[in-house]
């Protein structure tokens, strides 16, 4: 029988008929845990981190995950103990990074809508630099910090008008987006922040889009982002930080994105022949970190063959994996048992009361009801965006080193969902 491709998966693998995930027969998981259950490697995260390590090695760079791609509290202790920062998009990001062992002074604060309230317990932690959006929170975030007594450490985010060649969605460095600072907007605003008397400026910024599969983004980026240093630190406001952002893309299906190390090698290149390869530099991915160190698994309750389409309905749905429904994305599914029979071509639904809530079109499988199967790189996106739509209890999360299974978080309970509601 052929196994079916696992591409960019690095740890997930047939023995025999039967799908491991690291050295844990994923089967015997969705035996003891139930479905739909997220299973991530703990060895396939660390490898990513290492390729980007590599690219970088012998450099000042500070590596900042993207929480919002998984914020699963011992997703984030893995990133902590591997020595990185963190970028976070909200107060309750940084809730999660201290409670798991982060450190303040690596936490990099994104995002357009800071509230007074989050940037004052920013502040109140110490966290290492706000990565500012508009001039109008440049005002409020010195307001803030003027009231407690302090200086923030700020980067200002700057919107190189570069074409990611993403999923408009996931695109974020266009004229047209509401992320950063316009390109023509950068000098004045610079000015402005270095006259504030509440902030300190430290860095720039930027963040063009996710899931990029191409290196001439990043590389145009990068010189758009020197060019902007240049002009700023001519102007007599020195920028000790430049961030290029995250979002380099992952292999759901069959994309070549560059690989972490060769990409930053290149880039790289590219500083030190403009004199900046000595700067201290900052990243911060999340999707290629670990959206393929993860799978959800998920059981198949009814086949359901039609005259126009063959309906698979599996007890996975939108509100575990949102990305089909989201981006018309694409996720591979694959058997946990391999059967020796014919293939036959499913659209792979879920449960839920929407026409949108599909995982996959057209697939080719043999499948019986009662067969568990994996949704693919699972790691990113998926459990960070779940939610409890149809009542549906979110899935429990288990982390895989070698043989061992650790529940990470247990599956979601009614009272869980409900113990915040009030009867009239
Ligand atoms: C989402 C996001 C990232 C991470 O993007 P990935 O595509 O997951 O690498 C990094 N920085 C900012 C500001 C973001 O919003």
């Amino acid at each position: 029988m052929n196994s079916p491709d696992l591409p960019g998966q690095p740890q997930l693998a047939y023995r025999g008929n039967e799908l491991f995930l690291e050295d844990v027969r994923l089967s015997d998981l969705a035996k003891q845990h139930g479905t739909p259950l997220f299973v991530y490697s703990k060895g396939a995260m660390l490898a990513a981190l290492a390729a980007y390590q590599r690219g970088f090695a012998g450099r000042d760079v500070q590596i900042c995950y993207a929480v919002k791609a998984n914020s699963s509290l011992s997703v984030i202790q893995v990133f902590a103990l591997a020595g990185c920062g963190f970028d976070i998009v909200s107060g309750g990001e940084i809730e999660r990074v201290l409670a798991a062992g982060g450190q303040a002074d690596r936490i990099i604060f994104s995002g357009v809508g800071k509230t007074r309230a989050e940037m004052r317990r920013a502040l109140d932690v110490g966290i290492g630099c706000f990565n500012v959006e508009s001039e109008a929170e440049l005002d409020v975030l010195n307001e803030v910090a003027s009231a407690m007594g302090v200086r923030a450490p700020v980067s200002i985010r700057v919107n190189p008008n570069v074409d990611p060649k993403t999923h408009p969605y996931i695109s974020t460095g266009l004229k047209s987006s509401k992320f950063g600072i316009p390109h023509e907007r950068v000098l004045p605003t610079y000015q402005r922040a270095a006259a504030l008397k509440g902030l300190r400026v430290i860095g720039i910024d930027c963040h063009i889009g996710s899931q990029i599969t191409q290196e001439e983004p990043y590389l145009e980026t990068v010189d758009r982002m020197i060019d902007l240093v240049e002009a700023i630190e001519a102007a007599g406001i020195p920028i000790q930080h430049i961030d290029f952002g995250g979002g380099l893309g992952i292999n759901y299906n069959g994309e070549t994105p560059p690989g972490a190390e060769q990409l930053w090698k290149k880039l790289l290149a590219r500083l030190d022949a403009r004199g900046f390869g000595r700067r201290q530099l900052m990243i911060e991915p999340g999707r290629s970190l670990v959206g393929n160190a993860g799978v959800c698994l998920t059981e198949v309750l009814y086949l359901k063959p039609g005259a126009q389409k063959n309906f698979c309905i599996i007890d996975a749905a939108m509100n575990d994996l949102p990305r089909p429904a989201m981006y018309q994305a694409f996720h591979q599914i694959v058997p946990l048992h391999q059967r020796e029979a014919a293939a036959v071509t499913w659209d792979v639904v879920g449960p839920v009361c929407e026409s949108g809530d599909w995982i996959g079109h057209d697939r080719e499988l043999a499948v019986q009801a009662g067969d568990l199967l994996a949704v693919l790189s699972a790691g990113a996106f998926c459990m960070s965006m779940a939610s409890n739509y149809n009542a549906r209890g979110r899935a429990p999360e288990i982390l895989v080193t070698g043989e061992q299974a650790h529940v990470i978080r247990l599956r979601e309970t009614l009272a869980d969902q409900m113990r915040q509601e009030k009867l009239l």
